[in-house]
């Protein structure tokens, strides 16, 4: 029925040899179907007559045991045509498959259908797998269906959305202080070690993915489209999507064959310049650091079938750097309502390019594949967005804050650009935050004096000023002004005294989350006794603590308006920070306000 064969030496295995790597040159394995009886086995019009779902496409994957097969009804996901985004990229018929849309949310799940029945076919009694995530998520779906254990390892610091997917389905996670390539490694050893079977991007995944080639097929009405484009990490998804194409066409079922685009990220382009240069195999790289974390990939296995395939395809390899992505998911969300993770955006970011470099046309049939759902990892998707304050429950407050514009404010928090370099005056100060922001200077009277004040504060300290360094300040101007910290602590009073031989002495009476509570402390001045006095009622109510790790007190040379401003920046346990001013006639009244701040802040975070 079909053959497994290495790519590199050509070496052929039976399943019970192995289905992951070559046993001679460790290189890929490749399944080769016996066409002429794969086309024996195939009727058009049932083929033709059938509702999708990556099950009808059966004959195709190379499983034996119909009876063991383990489905969560993967497939069948939309094909969006995506006129406005297709508008703004300039491409006349632009659609986006939405792969977001299988059981756990990834396009691995056609891949899960295809490995995991086969390991249920030969009798696995455990499964492992290393991930940057959406794998984990998949195959412990797979696995809990099929009941057998599922062990995953993951390089810490993969997001929460993908790897509590994985928790919940019973996966036993193990967090490697590694990269994906260490956690690649692992699972090979502990596969050999305890007699799992090792799941991953190996052949008989890719079998699985190619149901994504057959489903654009059909949903375009057995018309082939002119170009694919897809994110490339393993290379796995890609090459099977190829090879449903290309197996299509030799049965007769097709005319024609897309060109197949693989796009990675800048900083992991394993095979970008690779194929530019004519080579077989990646370059590889040790530490690939894109913020696309499914494909920040630096050994990717399924290189040299990709390399080949794309460009017996007449296709073509393309990077793309990280902002242009995450702007590129924010268009894909608001102009064709689908919401992917930032490497399912890869391939939309990379359209002004390729029609730059003629390697598309704007009057071609484009397909870009949304990898996997945005929801997997939410603070990519926010990084392009102000922090939100939450604002007190009245019409008044929510009519201010629609009005201060940070709704409508696009994040400018990575941004080195410097805007001022000498303190900037007040014009200056009203024209960038119009038109950068589009801050409403004359809608907001209050919040722009306190912005003036906040970028004039600035300026004591520092000569120039970034653009995201604007960006801070005027969120955080917004926030506090929307942010009543009383109702999580007040300090209602205070005395102290402090003189040259004894220690400073100071008693509050504060009320902590709407309980009152009183105490006395010593320190080495005032404010220092007050904080500690605080300090001692907060653990006593709370079990939260905040540390103090910078403090700036401002005392103005003279006039009328006297008034002290100290600057306090505070952090709490989880790392989580924040800058805060109070200020009055007093110092220490000044500085309780900023302490007051700073912590109803960090608790509300927290
Ligand atoms: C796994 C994954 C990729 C990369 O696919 P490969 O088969 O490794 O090339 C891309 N996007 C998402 C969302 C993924 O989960
Ligand atoms: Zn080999």
């Amino acid at each position: 029925m079909y053959k497994i064969q290495c790519v590199k030496c050509s070496s052929e295995f039976t399943e019970k040899q192995t289905i992951t790597r070559c046993l001679n040159c460790g290189q890929a394995l490749d399944i080769q179907f016996d066409m002429k009886r794969l086309k024996k086995s195939v009727n058009e019009y049932v083929l033709h007559n059938t509702p999708l779902s990556a099950l009808k496409y059966l004959n195709f994957y190379p499983i034996k045991n119909r009876e063991k097969i383990i489905s969560l009804n993967e497939g069948n996901t939309p094909l969006v045509f995506s006129e406005k985004l297709g508008e703004k990229y300039g491409i006349k018929k632009l659609y986006i498959k939405d792969e977001g849309k299988n059981p756990t949310g990834v396009f691995k799940d056609r891949g899960s259908l295809v490995e995991i029945s086969k390991a249920m076919e030969l009798g696995a009694k455990g499964i492992v797998v290393a991930s940057t995530g959406n794998m984990a998520a998949s195959v412990s779906a797979y696995s809990a269906k099929a009941g057998v254990p599922c062990y995953v390892l993951v390089p810490e610091g993969t997001p929460l959305g993908k790897l509590s997917q994985s928790l919940a389905y019973g996966g036993k996670v193990i967090k490697i202080r590694g990269t994906y390539a260490d956690c690649v490694r692992l699972s090979e050893e502990m596969a050999i070690k305890y007699d799992y079977l090792l799941a991953g991007d190996y052949a008989f995944r890719g079998e699985g993915q190619k149901s994504i080639a057959y489903e654009i097929i059909e949903q375009l009405n057995w018309e082939v489209p002119d170009v694919v484009i897809c994110p490339v990490g393993c290379g796995t998804n890609l090459y099977g999507i190829a090879k449903g194409f290309f197996e299509w066409f030799e049965l007769g079922l097709i005319k024609t064959v897309p060109r197949i685009i693989g796009v990675q990220p800048e900083k992991a382009d394993t095979l970008c310049s690779a194929f530019a240069a004519g080579e077989k195999e990646q370059r590889t790289i040790d530490f690939p650091k894109s913020l696309c974390g499914a494909v920040n990939i630096g050994t990717p296995l399924d290189d040299m079938k990709l390399l080949q395939i794309i460009r017996k395809s007449k296709g073509n390899f393309e990077m793309i750097d990280d902002t242009t992505v995450l702007t590129a998911q924010k268009n894909m969300a608001t102009l064709s309502s689908v919401f992917t993770e930032p490497s399912g955006a890869i391939p939309i970011a990379c359209l002004e390019k390729l029609l730059q470099q003629q390697k598309i046309s704007s009057d071609e049939t484009v397909v870009c594949i949304a990898t996997g759902l945005g929801l997997k990892d939410p603070h990519s998707a926010t990084i392009l967005f102000p922090n939100l304050p939450a604002v007190d429950k009245s019409m008044e407050e929510i009519t201010a804050f629609l009005n201060s514009g940070m709704l409508d404010m696009q994040s400018k928090k990575g941004d080195q650009n410097v805007l001022f370099s000498t303190p900037a005056s007040i014009d200056e100060i009203r024209n960038i935050a119009e038109k950068e922001f589009s801050f409403d200077s004359t809608k907001n009277p209050d919040l722009f004096l306190a912005l003036c004040e906040e970028v004039k504060f600035f300026f004591e300290r520092r000569s120039e000023m970034k653009k995201s360094e604007f960006h801070l300040i005027l969120e955080e101007v917004i926030s506090d002004f929307h942010f009543q910290s009383e109702k999580i602590l007040k300090i209602i009073d205070f005395s102290g005294t402090t003189s040259f031989s004894k220690k400073a002495t100071a008693c509050v009476k504060v009320e902590i989350l709407g309980e009152y509570a009183e105490s006395c402390a010593e320190g080495t001045g005032v404010v220092d006794a007050a904080i500690s006095a605080i300090e001692s009622l907060i653990k006593e109510k709370t079990n939260f603590s905040i540390q103090l790790k910078n403090y700036e007190v401002k005392v103005p040379s003279g006039g009328v308006d006297a008034t002290v401003r100290v600057k306090m920046k505070f952090i709490d346990n989880n790392n989580n920070s924040v800058r805060v001013v109070g200020v009055s006639s007093d110092v220490v009244v000044a500085s309780l306000l900023a302490y007051q701040k700073g912590f109803a802040r960090l608790y509300d975070k927290k």
